[in-house]
């Protein structure tokens, strides 16, 4: 939500400048939910417009086409719902975008000239901090309050979200005012999930043509509006690589499809939406980046899938294990419960993940609404999130962590290991993770494998953590690679196996 006020008398002429009538309550569709215009309060001597923008997740995973790499939108939890963001600036954009160009025919002079103002966000997404909040906006005539919102207000020692809350005020012109948070709202938010239109910079370059060459930091504010496009090129082919081929599974109910007609991320989105070109992909580069295949091996045999690889591995592993009920911790779109399903010596499996949207889509995925009570008896599909206590985790023989333990924030890990290894406390748990030694066979790659991740680990880290574990919680550990295991990189992915007990016990069943 935003909302703009003025003490320009009358102050109810802001409903002229907006064109919008400050008697109404007007609704705008957007293709990711539902923009609101309404004002809260409409005096002489004080209007307020506010602009909220009620984001719907599933909406906004379907405006995105098909492979994109936006999917992760809907894959996992995220603030879009609840924060100012890149949508807003979007919403904004479309529903004031006659005040936006400065016209007003009504009150041509109001609309021209600068008129006291005062703009809040209430959580506003703020890359850098508070401090960056004021390097943008106060060279534009702003006074700017940015307050960080504490992470927790009951636990003040985990310090500041990366959100604050923004109050500007100022004598501006409505039409500049609105341009500079068209374009500085994203540029704070600086989100990976950003709509990249294929006329983004004639966007930046409009809205900001009276004020954005003049700027300080316009080479950064630049940089961070566009920066995306190559962002989000390097995202989709990192994302590529670490789940291999079937990516689009994610979104699209199981079709049959020929993979090699797997066109890759599309770039054409309806132009009416704000989702717009995403970075061309020839369809020949796709192969070249699946699998954790490196440079100089491309004429060979096409390599499996490393989530394909990974699967298995987990499901070798589980086997081996001997046990019978597994818990799929941060089960994503539910492939492995799939394949658990499959193999009747499974009587008992559960997934758990965070994310309801996740879930939605693996309920899809394993057509839970057409399945067979026998296949449905044997499986439990809930939410619930990893570092809260929770008594439907325990009793299962297993435990899987597959690739989730690197969206955990550091600080919480220790309320995962509690919650996996202290209360539920399986015979077996499964960890897999990324080896972030072995990223430099991602020659496109900077940074991680994925947006999402709060970190990735070495071996060393990998094992370091792992012993850590078992110290606290009474396990023991062994690890294995999973894909190809580079005599100097290591494997792509990392797993760990974890049984409870000493390792003498090892393989002595459950205690
Ligand atoms: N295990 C799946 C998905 C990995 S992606 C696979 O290997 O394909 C990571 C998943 O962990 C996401 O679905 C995300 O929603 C979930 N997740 C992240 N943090 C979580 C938490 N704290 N509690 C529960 N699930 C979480």
């Amino acid at each position: 939500m935003l909302t703009i006020s003025t003490t320009v008398r009358p102050a109810t002429d802001l409903g002229f400048l907006l064109h919008k009538h400050p008697d109404r309550v007007q609704e705008f569709g957007q293709s990711y939910g539902t923009a609101r215009v309404f004002y809260p309060e409409a005096g002489e001597e004080r209007c307020t417009a506010a602009l909220m923008l009620d984001v719907d997740p599933v909406r906004l995973v379907r405006s995105r086409g098909r492979s994109t790499p936006d999917y992760a939108l809907g894959q996992y939890v995220n603030d879009r719902p609840y924060a100012a963001s890149s949508l807003l600036a979007v919403a904004l954009a479309d529903v004031f975008r006659t005040a936006r160009t400065g016209r007003c025919d009504s009150r041509p002079e109001l609309a021209a000239g600068p008129i006291p103002l005062e703009i809040t966000l209430p959580v506003l997404p703020c890359r850098g901090g508070p401090e960056m909040a004021h390097r943008f906006f106060e060279p534009l005539g702003w006074t700017v309050e940015a307050q960080a919102v504490p992470l927790d207000e009951g636990f003040p020692e985990w310090g500041d979200s990366r959100y604050v809350r923004l109050s500007l005020r100022g004598e501006v012109r409505l039409a500049d005012a609105l341009n500079h948070l068209y374009v500085l709202l994203p540029v704070l938010d600086d989100a990976k999930h950003y709509w990249i239109a294929s006329d983004e910079v004639d966007k930046l370059i409009r809205a900001g043509e009276s004020w954005l060459a003049a700027h300080p930091d316009r080479s950064l504010i630049t940089r961070r509006y566009l920066g995306r496009r190559r962002a989000l090129a390097r995202t989709a082919f990192a994302r590529l690589a670490e789940l291999g081929d079937d990516v689009e599974e994610d979104l699209e109910p199981p079709v049959e499809e020929d993979p090699a007609a797997d066109p890759g991320p599309t770039a054409d989105a309806p132009s009416s939406e704000p989702a717009g070109e995403l970075p061309a992909v020839p369809a020949g580069e796709l192969p070249a980046v699946s699998a954790g295949e490196a440079p100089g091996e491309r004429d060979a045999a096409p390599k499996r899938p490393l989530n394909v690889l990974r699967r298995e591995a987990v499901l070798g592993a589980l086997a081996e294990s001997g046990a019978h009920s597994v818990i799929d911790l941060g089960c994503g779109s539910g492939q492995l419960v799939g394949a658990l399903l499959d193999r009747p010596e499974f009587t008992k499996v559960a997934g758990v993940d965070v994310s309801a949207q996740a879930l939605a889509i693996a309920a899809r995925r394993l057509r839970l609404d057409r399945m067979p009570d026998r296949r449905r008896e044997r499986l439990r599909l809930f939410q619930g999130a990893l570092t809260y206590t929770d008594d439907r985790f325990a009793g299962y023989d297993a435990a899987v962590l597959m690739e989730v333990v690197e969206h955990v924030d550091p600080p919480r890990l220790n309320a995962l290991e509690r919650v996996v290894f202290g209360a539920a406390r399986p015979g077996h748990v499964i960890v897999t993770t990324p080896n972030a030694e072995y990223n430099v066979r991602y020659d496109f790659l900077e940074g991680m494998r994925h947006p999402d991740h709060r970190f990735e680990w070495t071996r060393a880290q990998f094992q370091a953590w792992a012993a850590g574990v078992c110290r606290e919680y009474g396990y023991h550990v062994a690890f294995r690679p999973v894909g190809d295991d580079d005599p100097e990189l290591g494997p792509p992915t990392q797993m760990a196996l974890f049984g409870r007990g000493s390792a003498a016990n090892a393989g002595g069943g459950d205690d």
